[in-house]
């Protein structure tokens, strides 16, 4: 059993400890190997706290238990029973949410007004909403004798790290199976703080399991025999190499991928609205959002008109504390995502697209990047193709409708989308022929734990989210 050392002094609201143990059948435990890394501040660059490498080995004990409580408690648990462990898990993430919003920022680099406003609300709804499944199941249409698949084996990223939890977790339990799961590695401190919140709501051992490390340790999970499910959400590279290790086994994928979605502005819009909608679409959360608007198509008639507007909205945007209520643009999570952003941005300029930032000073210590805009893009520049993942925007025009559906469209993605226009008729015109999971009108960013979620192309398959998020988990 991993022993604790007492939390820091400098500990205040949150109790980071200094190190981390696996959380495996309900208790902590010390990897096998004693290997671990450490997880670090990115607005700071402090250490924040050692983190244990699970190996194989740990990988095998995880699923073990996975396996031995859905065989014993959790699979055989009648739905009102599994629905009340659901219900105080999400209750107790509410008692909890300010010390949750205050850790996802530190350890995460977003501002702790969307930590607090958007993420933990969100983390919270989806453990309602599904709890509100788990005895309904044989009443969802999928037949009179719903049943768990087993052990699902998850693996998320770093840009939601509660909340992409909360997606996999909630859905998964709610169907009787069990989880192991494995968060990102520079992200794995809100993953611990649930598996605490688990212990609270005295969920049975196995239930729930996290593992931490990084590839290798999601390469050993994906990989075992003992798991029925594979879930992942990250790049599409890596969610390409899962697919090929899936094949040929019995287990059952879904993948959450990349994206690259426009954000399509019709001469009709009102453009102040559209503006705040450009300005969430591609700045919240630095830009680290598989959904943002990273290409904005703007018809060419109110393209330089808008164009000013955002600029001038651009320069009130604060960079900088994430812990601070008044900041906009946080900390990018990693030093490598920033050398990521920055080639891309650099690859922009070099192949001829204008690139412009408000006058904006950034912190001296830690990885921050200006909220950037590019004009003059063109469909095949490497900005217009590639996700950047930061909070960059490539500004592309249109002069009519067809034309905004192909350019939307010349994307190998196809996760997400937004059309602002006042006409009805040419929101649904454009919702049937844009190819992506999600189009938002008028908006965008809004997402609901009854609404799927989930892409086309290579933005992967299956659905997070509704009624349809249960399939996923679900043998009929
Ligand atoms: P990533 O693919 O590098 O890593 C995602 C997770 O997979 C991490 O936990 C990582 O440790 C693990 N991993 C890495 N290699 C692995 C392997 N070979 N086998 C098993 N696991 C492995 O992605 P990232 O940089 O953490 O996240 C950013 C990406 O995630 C972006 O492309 C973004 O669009 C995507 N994303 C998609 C959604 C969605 O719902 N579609 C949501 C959030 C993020």
């Amino acid at each position: 059993v991993f022993e604790y050392a007492p939390a820091p002094e400098s500990a205040s609201i949150v109790d980071i400890r200094p190190a981390y143990g696996l959380f495996i059948n309900g208790e902590w435990v010390e990897g096998q190997d004693g290997r671990s890394y450490k997880s670090v501040n990115p607005a700071t660059e402090e250490v924040l706290a050692e983190i244990t490498e699970a190996g194989p080995a740990d990988v095998d004990r995880a699923v073990a238990a996975a396996r031995n409580a859905f065989d014993n408690v959790w699979g055989p648990m009648p739905g009102r029973e599994r629905a009340k462990y659901l219900f105080r898990i999400a209750r107790l993430i509410q008692e909890r949410s300010r010390e949750l919003a205050v850790l996802e920022s530190i350890d995460n680099g977003k501002p702790i007004r969307e930590s607090r406003d958007v993420d933990l609300p969100l983390v919270a709804a989806h453990f309602f909403y599904y709890a509100g499944w788990a005895d309904k199941l044989a009443h969802a249409g999928f037949g009179p004798d719903p049943r768990p698949l087993g052990v699902a084996g998850q693996v998320i990223p770093w840009n939601f790290p509660l909340l992409m939890l909360a997606w996999k977790i909630a859905p998964a339990l709610a169907c009787g199976n069990t989880v192991v799961l494995k968060p990102a590695e520079t992200t794995s401190l809100t993953a611990l703080a649930f598996a605490d919140i688990c212990r609270q709501a005295e969920l049975p051992p196995g239930v729930v399991n996290i593992v931490t490390g990084a590839g290798e340790t999601g390469r050993a999970l994906v990989g075992h025999p003992g798991i029925d499910k594979v879930a992942f959400t990250g790049s599409t590279e890596v969610g390409k190499q899962i697919a090929r290790m899936v094949a040929g086994t019995r287990k059952r994928l879904t993948l959450e991928l990349g994206g690259k979605a426009a954000n399509v502005i019709f001469d009709d819009a009102p453009l102040d609205q559209a503006v705040e909608g450009v300005v969430n679409g591609i700045f919240f959360n630095q830009g680290h959002v598989c959904c943002a608007g990273s290409r904005l198509l703007v018809q060419e008639s109110v393209a330089e008109e808008l164009l000013a507007r955002l600029k001038t909205r651009m320069a009130t945007l604060r960079v900088g504390d994430p812990l601070d209520k008044n900041t906009d643009i946080g900390a990018v999570n990693s030093a490598e995502q920033l050398d990521k952003i920055r080639t891309l941005s650099q690859i922009g300029e070099a192949e001829g697209a204008t690139r412009w930032s408000p006058p904006c000073e950034l912190p001296s210590r830690g990885f921050w990047f200006a909220p950037t805009v590019f004009t003059g893009v063109a469909q095949s520049h490497r900005i217009a193709r590639e996700e950047i993942f930061g909070p960059v925007l490539s500004v592309l025009t249109f002069r009519t409708p067809a034309e905004a559906v192909e350019k939307a469209n010349n994307t190998p993605y196809g996760l997400s989308a937004g059309v602002w226009t006042e006409k009805g008729s040419r929101i649904l015109w454009m919702a049937e022929r844009l190819r992506a999971g999600v189009v938002w009108a008028n908006t965008f960013n809004k997402f609901d734990p009854a609404a799927p979620f989930g892409g086309y192309k290579e933005s992967g398959f299956g659905r997070e989210g509704g009624r349809h998020g249960l399939e996923a988990y679900l043998d009929v």
